[in-house]
């Protein structure tokens, strides 16, 4: 199985190359150049394993050069018990007759990354060894929360790595800053910088781009590498969630074999929703995949019309995970409704840098409307759904599934579609705990992780152990520095 580039298919790379990379030379995302397909069978057998097992099964189908032995190793590491507060690893929760949750935050850090950077440092540092590298890995990470917090989980202490997020001083909630700056490990550090998300992220783009920062580093036995949502490493442990939970939903005897349900997805960068649609086309039976939006919609808009258009306000919501308006991974929905159109799919590339917006073709645009529908949230309305769940069903939830379960309950009553639905849930409420008393209609009382306790004994719901332990932490890592000092911060901590 080969990889290509969705800018470019003459550009063919192996399992273990993509992963590595991350990113393509010519800008464009690796892609599996033939989807493969779940084998006659595979699902009844997927049925009889555990979580650990079925990741294995599915992770395998995509990794020719990985064997089932590291497979197996590696995920009974990822998501062993140290890790996930339950051996189901992603649980699936009724709600009533036709409305399940599925759990993607009983993890280290509570937030559904998790369920891919637990694995991705194995899957990279394994490719660095079949490629023969032998210079050590660097990740950097400019975070705007999440993706920080699980990727230092998921790298501390992982031989041959070292791992530096930066994140921006005041744009993290405090649990969110107490997570990364207590975070524990000889190989990982932390630091602030003064200014926004943009301001991290673009000074660390700029720091992977400097040749002569490279060439120095390299010199020095580093290679520098990226945790973010375009790598294939980051993606494939995301497919595996979706055919478990349909396996779930079959030994449960809600579904019987065959049997088409709907996805609902809170989507900020497209990476989730995307897996979701990779496991419908190797053949799980899914009837919609529905995209859910808060008031950053640019998503939805493009669903509902075809036109991706990101010159417009960006806002600041309670689900901030989602607060984005360039959605990277759509790329790869555009290469495969395309028909695997190189062209076609970096001429919208092209366009959306040079212009903000570009419109798909007929063509597309049909594909899309055959699989996916769309809605949006506002602030109110997610904190509205929380309050409801919590009365009707003592169901609590985040923020970010709120905007899911809102946007579903929406398609219901338009489109009265009964089919059963599984609305993936990305976070606990105990990583957003002030927005979620809110919705509750009480008074965040603290501002640090004394907000655990507060929630908890208002919705008498166990908090994760993993936030509770945050209480009477202290932080290892408490510099801030300017955009323009990161590169020698990167330097001092090669050294
Ligand atoms: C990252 C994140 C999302 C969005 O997922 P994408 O893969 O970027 O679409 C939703 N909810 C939470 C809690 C997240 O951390």
């Amino acid at each position: 199985m080969r990889y290509v580039s969705t800018r470019n298919k003459n550009e063919h790379v192996s399992s273990a190359q993509a992963i590595e990379r991350g990113l393509s030379g010519d800008g464009g995302l690796f892609v599996p150049e033939i989807l493969p397909r779940l084998p006659k069978g595979a699902i009844g057998e997927l049925c009889g394993m555990n979580y650990r097992q079925r990741a294995v099964y599915v992770m395998k189908l995509f990794l020719e050069d990985y064997t089932v032995a590291e497979l197996t190793d590696f995920t009974n590491r990822a998501y062993g018990p140290e890790g996930f507060d339950t051996p189901r690893v992603a649980p699936v929760k009724k709600l009533d007759d036709t409305t399940h949750f599925l759990e993607l935050w009983h993890g280290p850090t509570c937030a559904f990354k998790d369920m891919a950077l637990q694995m991705l440092p194995y899957l990279l540092t394994a490719a660095t060894a079949k490629n023969g590298e032998t210079r050590k890995v660097c990740i950097l990470v400019a975070t705007s929360g999440d993706t920080g917090k699980a990727a230092l989980e998921g790298f501390a202490d992982v031989e041959g790595t070292r791992i530096m997020v930066f994140y921006p001083r005041d744009g993290v909630s405090d649990i969110q800053k107490l997570q990364m700056t207590s975070q524990e490990g000889s190989n990982v550090s932390v630091c602030a910088v003064n200014g926004n998300f943009d301001d991290a992220q673009t000074t660390v783009k700029e720091i992977f781009s400097d040749p002569e920062l490279r060439e120095e580093l390299t010199d020095a036995g580093w290679m520098l590498s990226s945790a973010n949502s375009i790598n294939w490493g980051r993606l494939l442990p995301q497919i595996v969630y979706y055919i478990s939970a349909y396996c779930d939903l079959l030994n449960s005897g809600d579904i019987h074999d065959g049997e088409k349900i709907n996805f609902c997805v809170p989507t900020g960068n497209f990476g989730d929703i995307l897996a979701g649609y990779y496991a419908m086309k190797m053949g799980l039976p899914v009837k919609r995949l529905i995209c859910a939006s808060n008031k950053n919609d640019v998503l939805t808009r493009f669903i509902k019309t075809g036109i991706y258009d990101r010159n417009r306000d960006f806002y600041t919501t309670i689900s901030p995970s989602m607060d984005i308006l360039v959605s990277s991974n759509l790329e790869r929905l555009l290469f495969d409704l395309s028909g695997g159109d190189d062209n076609e799919t970096a001429g919208y590339m092209e366009k959306l840098r040079d212009s903000g917006s570009y419109e798909i073709s007929g063509k597309i645009k049909s594909a899309l409307d055959a699989v996916f529908s769309a809605g949006s949230c506002d602030d109110n309305e997610t904190k509205a759904v929380i309050a409801r769940a919590f009365k009707e069903h003592k169901y609590l939830m985040d923020t970010h599934t709120a905007v899911a379960y809102g946007v579903l309950e929406k398609y219901r009553r338009e489109t009265g579609d009964e089919t059963r639905s599984v609305v993936v849930s990305t976070a606990s409420p105990y990583k957003f705990c002030a927005a979620v008393l809110e919705a509750l209609g009480e008074t965040p009382a603290y501002t640090g992780p004394e907000l655990i306790g507060q929630l908890e004994s208002v919705s008498a719901v166990p908090a994760p152990a993993p936030l509770k332990a945050l209480t009477g932490k202290t932080a290892r890592f408490t510099k801030s520095l300017d955009k323009t000092e990161l590169a020698a911060e990167v330097r001092e901590f090669l050294k």
